[in-house]
């Protein structure tokens, strides 16, 4: 049996970030979830579907092959043989990508895809259902928070880093309103699992979360 680190929390709690790291520290696989749905996403815009129209979306995720490749410091995402890295990361993306995620056929899909990837190597895995749906039976899972003003900066910085300067104040309804969607939708909402570990990074600095990961996975 391969090893599962399942590693959920609400948007921008650093996820990816500390889960890359942990993934590195431990030579496991590094699955950003977050990222498919947003890939799934992006392809859906580009072709003017209706983000709500479940039959179509997921006729379309089922012809359409969503890859990583390893790169440093992000991996690289394809669809079909498109890199869409940074398009996935554009602000119209990340406030569609929700609604998306909302369809019943659609995470199934992508679950299934998620598990196929899981039983394939030692694993860290985040997202918003990974410890809850994906891989209820991993063995270490952690749910990662921190304040929402404290989310909204660090998203902030990252975006100036990108050229994108939205206003932190929009930054953090932005935020707000996504984790409210993430969390009432019908279908495996965000919820800490029963047997996760919360780690509120809020005053941690990202070493400070890996070397509690660690400890966490090696006890
Ligand atoms: O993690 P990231 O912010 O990239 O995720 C983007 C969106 O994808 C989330 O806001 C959520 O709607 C959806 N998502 C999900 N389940 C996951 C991972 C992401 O619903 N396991």
């Amino acid at each position: 049996q391969n090893i599962q680190v399942a590693i959920d929390g609400p948007a921008s709690a650093g996820k990816s970030t500390v889960a890359k790291l942990v993934a590195k520290r431990f030579n496991y696989v590094y699955c950003d979830t977050g990222a498919m749905y947003r890939a799934i996403t992006l392809k859906a815009m580009h072709n003017n579907v209706d983000l709500t129209d479940e039959a179509t979306i997921v006729k379309m995720l089922k012809q359409t092959q969503i890859s990583f490749t390893p790169g440093n410091p992000v991996q690289h995402v394809f669809v079909d043989d498109t890199e869409v890295t940074e398009a996935i990361r554009q602000p119209e993306i990340t406030n569609s990508v929700s609604t998306v995620a909302s369809l019943a056929g659609v995470r199934k899909e992508l679950v299934n895809r998620q598990r196929e990837i899981a039983n394939q190597s030692n694993i860290v895995m985040d997202g918003r259902d990974i410890g809850t749906a994906v891989l209820p039976q991993a063995p270490v899972k952690i749910y990662l928070i921190a304040s929402v003003s404290e989310r909204a900066e660090r998203r902030y910085k990252e975006n100036i880093q990108k050229g994108i300067n939205t206003p932190l104040a929009q930054l953090k309804k932005e935020i707000e309103i996504r984790d409210q969607k993430d969390s009432t939708r019908k279908v495996s909402p965000l919820t800490k699992a029963q047997d996760a570990v919360e780690v509120d990074t809020t005053s941690m600095s990202i070493d400070q979360v890996v070397d509690e990961i660690t400890k966490i996975i090696n006890q």
